[in-house]
């Protein structure tokens, strides 16, 4: 029962297109898209939409996906980090890692060195440092070496510490332990980010920049008002993380207190060189009774 969940929506897919379409079918032909951005973009929304405990089944189909990919298409290293955190949330830490070590040898400005620290943390048993302090064997902790004439003399093994340093099991003395929960949380975000940013509403990313822009530092301003009208700027900067030039359609919208749309601007083909920040601004004018009624707003960016 519990794999319910997935079938159904599963089903529910399939049956989408015979609803209402039957005539058309026959004519209509099959467009099969060969497109990894939107091969990908379902297969991210699929894995959101699923619960965890179901991802095997998709992470297999991913996995497909990927080796058909060229390696050359600028997202495959995120989408190959992405499927290591979700095998390692799964279960399978081994596969998990030697992905994000591929990733790192063949993809070096990527994310997954920092992915990979982010999964091993340090380890609580030694707090990081590899070794662990425990009471020498030989004097008990005394410090002291055990003699029977008067004046005894410190313990040649700790030097009188009463310590010593013993590496440590738990991390085989490498400081770092593979957390299963850190990468559990961190799938969880990417997906969560993802999932926002294939709706529109792009920020900065849990891990640095996975996703291929960034907008930051949005605003708005009255710039002059009379009876009639108010002129408002706004502002915002998009920071492209890529090794390309991008163009990107740009869309900022103001809401009242009770979140209704009361007012937009766009700025269509807004171009930013790569691996630059460029700030888009425009300007637009509403009814005075209108501006002050703008309690939030958002700033809606696509990449072409
Ligand atoms: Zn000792
Ligand atoms: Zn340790």
């Amino acid at each position: 029962m519990t794999k319910y969940p997935f079938y159904a929506l599963l089903l529910f897919r399939l049956m989408l297109p015979a609803l209402g379409a039957e005539a058309d079918l026959a004519e209509t032909p099959i467009a099969l898209t060969t497109d990894p951005a939107i091969i990908f973009h379902d297969i991210l929304l699929s894995l959101d939409e699923t619960p965890v405990s179901e991802h095997a089944f998709i992470l297999a189909q991913m996995e497909k996906q990927i080796k058909q990919t060229p390696r050359d298409w600028d997202q495959l290293p995120d989408m190959m980090n992405l499927y290591s955190l979700g095998q390692m949330t799964i279960g399978n830490k081994v596969k998990g890692e030697q992905i994000l070590k591929y990733v790192d040898k063949h993809y070096p400005s990527s994310n997954s060195e920092i992915i990979f620290e982010a999964v091993h943390p340090d380890c609580d048993k030694c707090s990081g440092k590899g070794t662990i302090k425990v009471l020498c064997p030989t004097c008990k902790g005394s410090g002291t070496r055990p003699s029977i004439s008067p004046g005894r003399k410190a313990c040649a093994s700790c030097r009188g510490a009463g310590r010593i340093l013993k590496s440590c099991h738990t991390c085989k003395s490498s400081g770092k332990k593979y957390s299963q929960e850190r990468a559990k949380e961190l799938y969880g975000k990417l997906l969560a980010a993802y999932k926002r940013a294939a709706e529109g509403e792009n920020e900065a990313s849990p891990v640095n920049a996975p996703g291929p822009f960034s907008v930051l530092n949005s605003g708005w301003r009255v710039v002059s008002s009379d009876a009639d009208l108010t002129e408002i700027s706004w502002k915002c900067d998009v920071v492209n993380n890529r090794h390309e030039d991008l163009t990107f359609d740009v869309e900022f919208v103001f809401y009242d207190a009770e979140g209704f749309d009361i007012g937009s601007d766009q700025d269509f083909g807004f171009q930013v060189k790569a691996g630059a920040t460029s700030t888009c601004t425009g300007r637009t004018t509403l009814k005075p009774s209108v501006q002050q009624q703008i309690e939030s707003f958002k700033v809606k960016v696509t990449k072409r």
